[in-house]
């Protein structure tokens, strides 16, 4: 029995670890399964595991398109192996379900997409439009080794934004059946928020714990955490901003929105008290998830400090991760936290230092803060919506794909743009188009128990819809002329 192909997410460089054999493992098996792909497209690796893959169209005047998954996967927890129905990278499929990590997330969409490519090959298609197949390693860590080397590459063989659109891993649709009404609403990420995770860091002079100063490090520390909680960013709701897209389309086309909400929100296009107000009841009706979709969010997701019981603390620190709204920016985040730990310094008789800038002097001891991990990630720019756009065309056919659907008999189906919370490989694909789309064609009732969990699988006739949507995205926009 194989066991498949661990492609764990690697830390390492490309090379210098054991785990990466897995990636020549399953180069081998793609080459076994997908002959005619390997044998009739141009395939090349980008930095050894990176996949592109061209399938040369006839009229050059088109634009490129380019469709993206990622190989890597978050790793399976050994604490919760024997809470996997199945074996965790079996790919068993029982009729119903095909289990695995990966299978959601995103082996499976990329076999998915090779499968599309070899069958349209079998059937003899030959494009007008050249397509490109992108296939990240290490998404799940920042993509930096892969989908960034596959942006560079493919800038210097086709050029800046050279291609019609891009197609990557993101959100799909709602099936509303289960709230009694006929709809389904698909999501399409047409923007992300920007990201930074900023360390906070306090050190102060060490010494035995039996005649400690009022406040060790571990003590200032707590006080910086608690100033940062207590400066929450303030959401807004613009109108130019994805998440006012949202709301505008599922307040016209979702029959359980109440009247006056949907009043509301049509009046807040042109009325600015109507805008406030909206804002206000979004808030108050789900706090949390529109405070994300609204604004910059923070969270302190890591604390460390202290070596030993009787030892003063020479330093402690804390990660303050930050997810970006659509209004802000990097600079923005950096000054703001700047401003809330200055009085901190104070307080304390610190020396403050903001991002290698010395901000104030003190004698006591030293905060300073700083980017941790290397994430600074602006807000992505916006996928244009316009009626003559290819949104229009990846619209289209998601609409075309779920009402010829034998899975989703009779509904209405709603495609609305979305902004998405978290980056896909897609980050580093900004300078290839302007026409991004992070959508996976699947229905939450498609996975199992999501993504990043134990019990990872796929309902396999989800999978086909996948295929169906891909196929009928390839062929139209072969016919497309932008
Ligand atoms: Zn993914």
């Amino acid at each position: 029995m194989p066991s498949g192909f661990p492609t764990y997410d690697v830390m390492n460089p490309v090379g210098e670890d054991d785990r990466w054999e897995q990636f020549d493992e399953f180069h081998e098996f793609l080459e076994d399964r997908f002959e005619r792909i390997y044998e009739e497209l141009f395939v090349t690796k980008v930095n050894e595991y990176g996949l592109v893959m061209h399938w040369q169209g006839s009229d050059d005047s088109l634009p490129p398109i380019l469709l993206a998954a990622h190989q890597d996967v978050v790793p399976v927890n050994v604490d919760t192996i024997n809470e996997w129905e199945e074996e965790p990278f079996s790919g068993h499929y029982d009729g119903t379900w095909i289990w695995g990590r990966g299978s959601c997330d995103d082996k499976g969409p990329l076999i998915a997409l090779m499968t599309v490519m070899e069958e349209l090959l079998e059937a003899g298609f030959t494009p007008r439009r050249t397509i490109v197949l992108a296939s990240g390693f290490d998404e799940e860590v920042g993509g930096k080794r892969g989908a960034l080397q596959i942006s560079q590459y493919l800038q210097s063989e086709y050029g800046q934004d050279s291609f019609a659109m891009v197609i990557d891993e993101g959100s799909g649709f709602l099936n509303m059946a289960l709230e009694g009404d006929n709809t389904i609403i698909a999501l399409p990420g047409t923007a992300e928020k920007g990201r930074t995770d900023i360390r906070v860091e306090i050190s102060t002079p060490g010494g035995h714990s039996s005649f400690p100063p009022k406040h060790t490090s571990i003590g200032i520390l707590s006080a910086a955490v608690v100033a940062v909680e207590s400066a929450q960013h303030t959401p807004e709701l613009l109108r130019d901003g994805t998440p006012f897209a949202t709301y505008q389309c599922i307040a016209e086309h979702f029959p359980n929105v109440p009247d006056s909400l949907r009043r509301l929100v049509k009046e807040a296009n042109e009325d600015d008290e109507a805008l406030d107000e909206l804002k206000r009841i979004l808030l108050e009706l789900y706090p949390v998830e529109n405070s994300a979709l609204l604004g910059t969010t923070q969270a302190v997701t890591l604390i460390g400090g202290g070596i030993k019981v009787n030892v003063l603390p020479e330093s402690a620190s804390a990660i303050v991760s930050h997810r970006i709204g659509q209004h802000s920016s990097v600079t923005e985040i950096r000054e703001h936290l700047t401003g809330v730990l200055r009085p901190i310094a104070a307080d304390f008789d610190l020396t403050f230092d903001a991002f290698g800038v010395e901000v104030s002097t003190g004698s006591s001891g030293h905060l300073s803060i700083g980017t941790a991990f290397n994430t600074a990630l602006e807000p992505s720019p916006k996928t244009p919506t316009d009626s003559s756009s290819p949104y229009e065309i990846f619209s289209g056919t998601v609409k075309a794909v779920l009402e010829g659907s034998k899975v989703h008999p009779s509904k209405d189906v709603v495609v609305s743009p979305m902004l998405v919370l978290v980056n896909t490989d897609t980050r580093h694909y900004w300078s290839l188009t302007k026409h991004i789309f992070r959508y996976s064609h699947f229905d939450q009732a498609d996975y199992y128990n999501g993504i990043h969990t134990v019990n990872e699988a796929v309902r396999a006739e989800a999978v086909i819809e996948h295929i169906r949507f891909l196929t009928t995205l390839i062929l139209n926009w072969d016919e497309a002329t932008i």
